[in-house]
Parts: C-alpha cells; sequence; structure tokens
C-alpha cells in the first residue's frame, strides 16, 4: 500500500479530486473530515467530542483523530494507493501518522500540495453543496448536479454545510494558515513534497501526472 497525502486550504479541492481518482481500482479515498461528519451523524463518542470544534471551524483535539484514524487505516491488500484527505493538519498529527505508519510498515510516499489563490478558495466554498446521505460533493458555479439541490449519485436533497457559513470560513482559512501551512515545510524539507496549480477546472490530468511521479 502507498499512502500520499493530499494537502490544501479548505475549497482547494482536496475531496472532489479524491473522490474522483477513487474510481479508479486500487485507489482509496480517506477523508478524516467525512469520517468525522459520519461520527457526528451517528453520535458515536468520537462524534460527540469532535461536534461542537467542527461546527466553529476549529480542529479537534489530535487524540480524537489519531484513534479514528488508526480504526480506518488498516492496509488492505486490494489497497494499491491510499489518498489520505484532511489529515495530517498540523505538525504533531504529521509525526502521529508517521509513527502510525513505521508500525504498520507502510511507507508514506508523497504529500500533493492544491495551490489555489484565497479568493479562489472563497468563491469555491460559497458554492458548495453537499449530499448528507452520501457525502458526495456538488459545486453550483463549477460543479453542479443534473438536477437543481438533488444528489447524482443518490438522489437526496443537497444542502450547505453548517461550517461554511462565510465568518466560519474565514476562521477556517485562518486556521489553516496557522497550523497546517507549516506542513509543506515539513514534508519539502522529507523530499515528500509536490506541488500542483489547482486554480484551474482541468485538475485530473495534472493531478494523474503528479501521482505516476510520486509512484516511481
Ligand atoms: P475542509 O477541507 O473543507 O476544511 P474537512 O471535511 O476536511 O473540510 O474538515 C471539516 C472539519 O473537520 C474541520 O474544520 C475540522 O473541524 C475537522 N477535521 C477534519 N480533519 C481533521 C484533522 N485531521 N484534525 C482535526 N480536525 C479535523
Ligand atoms: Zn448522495
Amino acid at each position: 500500500m502507498n499512502v500520499v497525502i493530499l494537502l490544501g486550504a479548505p475549497g482547494s479541492g482536496k475531496g472532489t479530486l479524491a473522490a474522483e481518482l477513487a474510481r479508479v481500482p486500487g485507489i482509496r479515498h480517506l477523508s478524516t473530515g467525512d469520517l468525522l461528519r459520519a461520527a457526528v451523524k451517528a453520535g458515536t463518542p468520537a462524534g460527540l467530542k469532535a461536534k461542537a470544534y467542527m461546527e466553529a471551524g476549529n480542529l479537534v483535539p489530535d487524540a480524537v483523530i489519531a484513534e479514528l484514524l488508526a480504526e480506518n487505516l488498516d492496509a488492505d491488500p486490494d489497497t494499491h494507493v491510499l489518498l489520505l484527505d484532511g489529515f495530517p493538519r498540523n505538525v504533531a498529527q504529521a509525526d502521529i501518522l508517521a509513527d502510525l505508519l513505521a508500525r504498520k510498515g507502510v511507507r508514506l510516499r508523497g504529500a500533493l500540495l492544491l495551490e489555489v489563490p484565497d479568493d479562489v478558495l472563497v468563491a469555491r466554498i460559497a458554492g458548495r453543496r453537499v449530499c448528507p446521505a452520501c457525502s458526495a460533493t456538488f459545486n453550483v458555479a463549477t460543479l453542479p448536479p443534473k438536477v437543481e439541490g438533488v444528489c447524482d449519485a443518490c438522489g437526496a436533497a443537497l444542502v450547505t454545510r453548517k461550517d461554511d457559513d462565510p465568518a466560519t470560513v474565514r476562521h477556517r482559512l485562518q486556521v489553516y494558515a496557522e497550523q497546517t501551512f507549516p506542513l509543506i515545510d515539513y514534508y519539502r524539507q522529507r523530499g515528500l513534497l509536490h506541488a500542483v496549480d489547482a486554480s484551474g477546472h482541468d485538475l485530473e490530468p495534472k493531478i494523474e501526472a503528479a501521482l505516476r511521479k510520486i509512484h516511481d
């Protein structure tokens, strides 16, 4: 199993991209945001602890995330590439990941950074709609569903995420700048960083090229 981290600000398109890539057999998408939202919805102990942090746009405590991740990171013989989306989000989590992978005998192959200017991020998040039933993500401006307000995949009514309101978005971008941005240097220093210009729409070919480079 090859682990590849997706790095990028909220709205950089990590989730959408990973979901597209995960249609390729052998590629699996693991999103800590999706795991947490599922835990909140199911009312699990982790979900109960995470809820208030998420709604405020703050990071959930590292211990909660570490446990959730350890439960979901089992080496699976059918997974050739595991795309980690939304984790790690600070240097402490990057160290936790390094330990976890070392214990499982799995190598971190690279960190793919999606670079997007701030004004584009804010616009993208404003248009974001999500499916509460299957977590599919849409965007009224760039990736509209076939029928307005309805999930293409499962037919449920789309909603706006609670933490996508403008004030919370500004706060999340600030949290990203303070806590997650330092990971760019962290992975660059370890020779693992691959940056991709993700401001345009047609991202998949660029990412596939970057993933091939990470592989070889
Ligand atoms: P986005 O990338 O758009 O910010 P995510 O779905 O990745 O959205 O995350 C949503 C929220 O879930 C975050 O604002 C945070 O509260 C929580 N979260 C997700 N991943 C982590 C993580 N690795 N560490 C701490 N909190 C996390
Ligand atoms: Zn759906």
